[in-house]
């Protein structure tokens, strides 16, 4: 269908796909397109990505969009770029790529990383930077090349993200948004500057990384090429924007400080606003940048919606024939089933650290835990306790992110769990809070848009993106539930407390015989 309206294009460069989303001036989607591309795992634990075919992406998926909905250059009024953190990659002198993309996912870097921890400080260094001291740390993985690939290093000219390495193909021109460098574990929160303490750990020259500009910096000037594949101006302007999780936020309406947004896909996140740079005294949340006056502090877990599939694919055959019949989602028939249990599961708890877990306990040595069995249980508790171990997970992170900038105020959700209405009001109960689920599709590409409008001037204040999104449903909590809760939550903190030498007992003995 032709669009004849003036729009504004959100580009969110993410880990599985590129999507270009086309919103009208009120954050109302019009058209959107992605295209995919591969994580390229070399060796166990590697994660890269090919940084020639994620240019590429962003090229087809704009110019898929434009073509498609006979967008023509003048209805163009700017683009937005949203992007996955934590990536980093190597640049010859010509700007050719000496490496792949190392992504987030990557955890080649556990040796460096633990020695940030114990030996050079790390607590220090994520206090200034903000970005936990973690493998998926550009930090880390930096410090792994210089020692594993010594000749890449030696040979750099410069390190750039995702991001950085797309604006330069397009300008020709090296910039790094706040928001991205903030994480990088190299970036300074209170000067938003490179930290020279980082860089001389690393052994890494600031000439060697990119310009940095505010997330409203405007580039124009396009190489006449791909403005032409893409289908708009070469002078169009294009606002750098900022990392995916910070947009998130916008995009959901989660904008005041004290706000937060909690996503559960296939991993989770708790993400709430500050005013002002702010980190935990023991390490356990990020802090990242939006704006000066903008901050995003949260944490992320390794352990959401991923654990109801793992139950639905490995102990749900039966839901699955029985779904299909009926033409359910095996989701909805799992979840039916874990209704019939009351709150707490008859005193099944489950620690849901699967694939262990990042905020707020930072332990990948961590494993998945049943506690207090009995014969009394049957398939729907483990269900109902599965389900209750995720938002457990949640409330932790929660509570890390409540002693380091306050209550939360709002609560706004959003991710696969929210299509389930039970599985949200036993967060809401879990929590203690209301919560409100706004109706938004591409959270991260509607901030990336909002961001372009703000930096036109187009729009007043980031706040104004609350007025587009429409509230879908709210959920308040049961007091009754809330206690139940709150006594079984204490109980798992001291379960992991208590299981520390035993995770990394039986994570070292899986390691042996995996
Ligand atoms: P991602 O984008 O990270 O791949 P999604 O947002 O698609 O993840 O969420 C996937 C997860 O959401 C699933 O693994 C499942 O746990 C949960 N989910 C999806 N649909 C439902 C549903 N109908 N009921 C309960 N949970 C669901």
């Amino acid at each position: 269908m032709a669009i004849h309206e003036d729009v504004v294009i959100g580009i969110d460069i993410g880990t599985t796909s590129t999507k270009a989303v086309v919103f009208d001036g009120r954050g109302k989607v019009l058209a959107s397109h992605a295209v995919d591309y591969p994580i390229i795992q070399p060796h166990p634990g590697f994660a890269e990505q090919d940084p020639d075919e994620l240019f590429a992406a962003v090229v087809q998926a704009v110019g898929a969009v434009t073509i498609r909905h006979g967008i023509r250059p003048a209805q163009v009024k700017a683009m937005g770029l949203s992007a996955a953190m934590h990536s980093i990659m190597v640049l010859d002198e010509s700007g050719r790529p000496l490496t792949r993309l190392l992504i987030w996912a990557d955890n080649r870097s556990v040796a460096q990383t633990e020695r940030l921890w114990k030996e050079q400080n790390g607590l220090a260094i994520y206090r200034r930077t903000g970005t936990p001291i973690h493998p998926m740390s550009p930090l880390s993985k930096l410090l792994w090349l210089k020692e594993e690939q010594p000749d890449v290093f030696q040979q750099a000219r410069r390190f750039v993200s995702v991001k950085d390495y797309v604006l330069h193909r397009l300008y020709g021109d090296y910039v790094a948004d706040h928001s991205m460098a903030s994480a990088t574990g190299l970036f300074r929160l209170d000067t938003l500057d490179w930290d020279e303490e980082a860089l001389a750990l690393v052994g890494i020259r600031r000439d060697q990384l990119p310009r940095l500009v505010p997330a409203t910096h405007i580039m124009t000037g396009m190489k006449r090429e791909w403005a032409e594949k893409m289908g708009v101006a070469p002078d169009v302007p294009v606002v750098v924007g900022a990392s995916d999780g910070v947009l998130a936020n916008v995009g959901v309406g989660a904008v005041l400080p004290g706000e937060a947004a909690i996503t559960i896909g296939t991993s989770g996140a708790v993400r709430t606003i500050a005013a002002k740079p702010t980190t935990d005294e023991k390490g356990r949340t990020f802090c990242y940048a939006l704006t000066p006056g903008y901050w995003v502090v949260g944490g992320p877990t390794n352990n959401g919606g991923i654990l109801l599939r793992w139950l639905r694919d490995e102990f749900g055959a039966h839901e699955r024939e029985v779904a299909k019949k009926l033409g359910m989602d095996p989701y909805d028939l799992l979840t039916k089933y874990a209704e019939r249990v009351p709150p707490g599961a008859e005193g099944l708890v489950f620690l849901p650290f699967l694939s262990g877990e990042r905020a707020p306990y930072w332990n990948a040595n961590a494993r998945g835990t049943f506690f207090g069995l009995g014969l009394h249980h049957k398939r729907e508790h483990f269900i109902r306790a599965v389900m209750e171990g995720v938002c457990f997970s949640i409330l932790s992170v929660a509570l890390a992110i409540r002693d380091v900038t306050g209550p939360m105020s709002e609560i706004r959700v959003s991710g696969g769990f929210a299509k389930s209405p039970f599985w949200r009001q036993m967060l809401s109960d879990m929590l203690g809070k209301p919560l409100i689920v706004p109706q938004t599709h591409e959270a991260s590409a509607l901030g990336a848009a909002a961001v372009a409008l703000y930096a036109l001037g187009e729009l007043p204040s980031l706040e104004t993106v609350k007025t587009w999104i429409d509230t879908t449903a709210r959920h308040e909590p049961k007091e009754e539930h809330t206690l139940i809760y709150a006594e079984l939550f204490d109980l798992y903190a001291r379960l992991y407390e208590r299981l520390k030498e035993e995770f990394d007992i039986i994570a070292a003995f899986q390691r042996r015989s995996g």
